[in-house]
C-alpha cells in the first residue's frame, strides 16, 4: 500500500541518516560508576558524562540525552518550513 503522506525520498533519507548518525554518536561507554554517596555516572561517546541526580535516575538521563541528540540531528536537516513544536531560529523559518 502506498503512503500518500510520505515525504519526498531525498528529505526522508537525509532525516533518516541524521537520526542514525546521532544514535551512533551517543552510545554509553563502559560500565556505570557508582559512588558511595549514591551518585552514579557513565560516559557517553560524545564526551559528555551522564549522571543521576536528586530527582532523576542515570537511566533517565541516558534516555533524555539520546532523545535530545536525535532531536537536534533531525531538526538540523528538516526543511525550514516544517511546523515545529520547539521554536527554531529565524534563519530556519520559511521565508
Ligand atoms: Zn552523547
Amino acid at each position: 500500500m502506498e503512503e500518500s503522506t510520505a515525504s519526498p525520498p531525498a528529505v526522508s533519507a537525509t532525516m533518516h541518516r541524521a537520526k542514525t548518525r546521532a544514535r551512533a554518536s551517543h552510545v554509553t561507554v563502559g560500565q556505570a560508576r557508582h559512588h558511595p554517596d549514591g551518585s552514579a555516572e557513565i560516559d557517553c561517546s560524545c564526551g559528555m558524562v551522564l549522571t543521576n541526580g536528586p530527582q532523576w535516575s542515570l537511566d533517565e538521563h541516558i534516555r533524555l540525552h539520546r532523545a535530545e541528540a536525535r532531536y537536534l540531528a533531525v531538526s538540523e536537516v528538516a526543511p525550514a518550513g516544517m511546523p515545529r513544536l520547539i521554536p527554531v531560529g529565524a534563519d530556519r523559518r520559511p521565508r
